[in-house]
Order: C-alpha cells, then sequence, then structure tokens
C-alpha cells in the first residue's frame, strides 16, 4: 500500500464509491458551513449553471405542484420561477450539493434537485402549517 493512499481517510463514502471529487466538495461546503457564508455557495458558477439546466430541463415547473397535477410555473410577481431545491439538504449532505441524482436506500436513482414555488419550498423547509409533514414524505418519488 503506497503512503498516498492514507490520505484517502478522510474521503466520504457515497454508496459504493470513494470519490476524492467528492471530498473536495464536502470539505468546500463545510468551510463555508462553518464561516456561515454558505451563500457563497449558492452563488458560485458551478451551482448557477446546474441550477439553470435543471430550471431549464424542468421548465420552471414547481415539481412538488407538479406532483399534485398542479402547473406553477410564475411566482407572485409573475415571473418564471428560479428556485431549485435540494432534496438531500446541502447542510446535511454536502457531497450532493452538485449531484443532480442520488441513490436512495432501495439502490434507486431520484432527483437530488428539483424545481419549487415559495410554497412548495418553505412546505419543504419544515415550515408546515399542520403538525405533520403528511403528504411530503413522498418527495423520494419526485
Ligand atoms: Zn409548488
Ligand atoms: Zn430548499
Amino acid at each position: 500500500m503506497s503512503s498516498g493512499l492514507l490520505n484517502l481517510n478522510h474521503v466520504v463514502i457515497i454508496g459504493h464509491n470513494v470519490n476524492v471529487i467528492m471530498q473536495g466538495i464536502c470539505e468546500y461546503i463545510n468551510q463555508l458551513i462553518e464561516a456561515d457564508e454558505l451563500w457563497k455557495f449558492y452563488k458560485s458558477k458551478d451551482w448557477i449553471r446546474l441550477k439553470r439546466q435543471v430550471l431549464s430541463d424542468q421548465h420552471h415547473e414547481c415539481q412538488v405542484c407538479k406532483a399534485k397535477g398542479i402547473v406553477t410555473r410564475y411566482d407572485e410577481n409573475g415571473k418564471l420561477l428560479q428556485t431549485v431545491h435540494h432534496v438531500n439538504h446541502v447542510r446535511v449532505h454536502p457531497e450532493l450539493a452538485l449531484s443532480r441524482y442520488y441513490v436512495d436506500e432501495q439502490g434507486h436513482k431520484q432527483e437530488n434537485l428539483l424545481t419549487v414555488c415559495k410554497v412548495c419550498h418553505n412546505r419543504l423547509h419544515d415550515r408546515f402549517e399542520g403538525s405533520k409533514p403528511s403528504g411530503f414524505m413522498n418527495t423520494e418519488r419526485w
């Protein structure tokens, strides 16, 4: 075993993969969180590029509303939706910050990034109106 391999101790293991690039993202995000500067990630070129791609692929349509059969493409100001939500929250899964997909516990490939409207986004971030996040436990399907 070469000494170089010892550096892999800190690599994050995702599924069966040991990925050094993921480690880089992880460290970057964790540093931002520590410095309370996570907003910088959302201003990064990589994120903006990925976000634009997701918005375009999903036609600026809220994916949560869509699952309920409702078409929501505009915000309250009549502008096309611009918000992309991380199914795996960045603070919890920094390694997935720039991942379009993730593999769930059943081994299925799922969308990690969803176009969302403001109302749905608030709900997804714990601001539930009721006591239970009833229907939203189904996010894995989207
Ligand atoms: Zn919505
Ligand atoms: Zn979100």
